[in-house]
């Protein structure tokens, strides 16, 4: 199979040495590991469509993979398997002023997109904290949000069409330029969320809007998360949808500041980042109202940016929490559950609260105008008692958020990470009818086999977060 793709890919495109292929191993999720037998760099649909092919001959399992900044193991090899790399598809392949559309291939960066949208006065809102680095196909596949989803949505929202490789090599398009289409099911939203399961998107159409003219960046800091808290239901009950509404807790505050040095106060035991943008005089009487709203709710003191470069240093400051959070401990853990806004503060203080009956460090930040938390757990993988305490914590956290009516995942996708707690969130009918959809798809489980569910039924698979499994 090795020499068959090497003739279809040119031998520069399919990569076999160990240390080649070391970097493909994982992603973002700490914790899950496994080498592939090949990683593969195919340049077009039709080669996508021959390696496919021949992992079907073989019977060898196929990962797609972005940038490999996913965090719920989506890209994570399986056992045997190949690794197919997007990245030579990479592509802008037209923007059309007239209908507001941006057309490009999978394997171009999100902040490319952005860039590109910029450069003629145009917007593209998604902005996952990875967007440097994290691919549109990978957003697709993630149907990924980011720190405008309040007021702007996802990636879903911004997909009008995209072509894709099927698991059969069989090329298709699905969706088109209409703003509005109805004709048939709507098999291009299936794609969006479908991390690498159903096909491989090679190109995306992305609707794109008129940039807005004016923008104000406000940072409020509080003395206690609950003050915090109100201060968002209390926004959003005056009918305020500000594009962005972030918070970051004690912890993250310190770690940031420490990381991006731009001047966060450090007293503070929670932070709201808020943005509005718009009409300039929308943006300045809605920065007046959250203003004076933040400083109703216990704000202790209110910032306003001074200007495009001070919001901008602040929103990188908020976009860096990860990697802030990351230098303290080996591993870090980044969790993703969302719960209605009004279970927020119920939420967060549940962090807290199994954080400390179970003896492990957790800081927290996200986006809480999408009641969207990011529970991140500093820990170390090589103590395995502590990483039995993180797991405990862990799925204290999902079932509680589940309880609140919430979600295991807002943004980062099921992958191996989520996968035994998906059941339990869809209800037996719904999951089964996702399995149904993959075998409809996938009928020889090619694409990304074990990721979202297990092949065969599941209800017993083993939960929390599968140790390292270096082959
Ligand atoms: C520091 C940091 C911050 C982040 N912030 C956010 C955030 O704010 N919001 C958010 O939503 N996520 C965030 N993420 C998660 C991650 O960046 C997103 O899920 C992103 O969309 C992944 O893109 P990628 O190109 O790296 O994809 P990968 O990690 O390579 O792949 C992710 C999944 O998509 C599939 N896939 C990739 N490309 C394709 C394709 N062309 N066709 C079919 N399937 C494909 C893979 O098989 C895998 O299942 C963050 C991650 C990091 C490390």
């Amino acid at each position: 199979m090795i020499e068959e793709l090497s003739r279809l890919l040119g031998p520069a495109n399919v990569l076999t040495a160990p240390e080649d292929i070391l970097p493909y191993a994982f992603d973002g999720t700490p914790t899950l590991k496994q080498r592939p037998r090949a990683v593969v760099f195919p340049a077009s649909a039709a080669e996508i469509a021959g390696v496919l092919q021949l992992a079907r001959t073989h019977a060898v399992p196929v990962v797609v993979r972005g940038n490999g900044t996913g965090l719920s193991g989506g890209s994570v090899p399986v056992a045997g398997g190949i690794v197919l790399g997007v990245t030579r598809l990479n592509r802008i392949l037209g923007l059309d002023e007239r209908n507001l559309t941006l057309r490009v291939e999978a394997g171009v960066t999100t902040q490319r997109v952005y860039d590109t949208a910029a450069a003629a006065g145009l917007f593209y809102p998604p902005d996952p904290g990875s967007m440097k680095i994290s691919t549109i196909g990978g957003n697709v596949a993630e149907n990924s949000g980011g720190l405008r989803g309040l007021k702007y949505g996802v990636t879903r929202d911004y997909v009008l069409g995209l072509e894709a490789v099927l698991a059969d090599g069989r090329v298709c398009w699905l969706g088109s330029r209409c703003v509005k289409d109805v004709a048939g099911y709507n098999l291009r939203d299936l794609f969006i969320g479908s991390e690498g399961t159903l096909g491989v998107v090679t190109q995306v159409l992305l609707r794109l809007l008129p940039a807005p003219a004016a923008r104000q960046t406000l940072l409020a800091t509080y003395a206690t998360m609950a003050a915090a808290a109100e201060t968002v239901s209390a926004i959003i009950a005056a009918r305020i949808i500000p594009c962005t509404l972030e918070f970051i807790d004690r912890r993250t505050l310190r770690c940031v500041e420490d990381y991006a040095h731009v001047g966060l106060p450090l007293d503070a035991e929670a932070v709201l980042l808020i943005e509005t943008d718009g009409h300039p005089a929308a943006v300045a009487e809605e920065a007046a109202r959250i203003e004076e709203l933040a400083r109703r709710h216990g704000a202790t003191t209110v910032r306003r940016a001074a200007d495009a470069a001070e919001a901008e240093r602040l929103a990188t400051a908020r976009r860096s929490a990860f990697s802030a959070l990351a230098r303290l401990r080996p591993t870090t853990i980044l969790e993703d559950v969302t719960v209605p806004r009004s279970e927020l503060a119920a939420m967060i203080t549940f962090v807290q609260e199994v954080a400390a009956r179970h003896r492990v460090e957790i800081a927290t930040f996200g986006h809480f105008g999408d009641g969207n938390l990011h529970p991140t757990v500093l820990t170390d993988e090589r103590d395995a008692g502590e990483m039995r305490r993180v797991e405990a914590a862990l799925h204290e956290i999902f079932a509680h958020a589940l309880q609140l009516g919430g979600t295991i995942t807002g943004e980062h996708g099921v992958g191996l990470a989520k996968k035994p707690f998906l059941r339990q969130q869809l209800g037996d009918a719904s999951y089964e009818l996702l399995r149904q959809v993959k075998r409809a798809l996938d009928p020889e489980n090619i694409l990304n086999p074990g990721k979202i569910f297990d092949p065969d039924r599941d209800r017993n698979s083993s939960p929390g977060i599968a140790p390292s499994r270096e082959a």
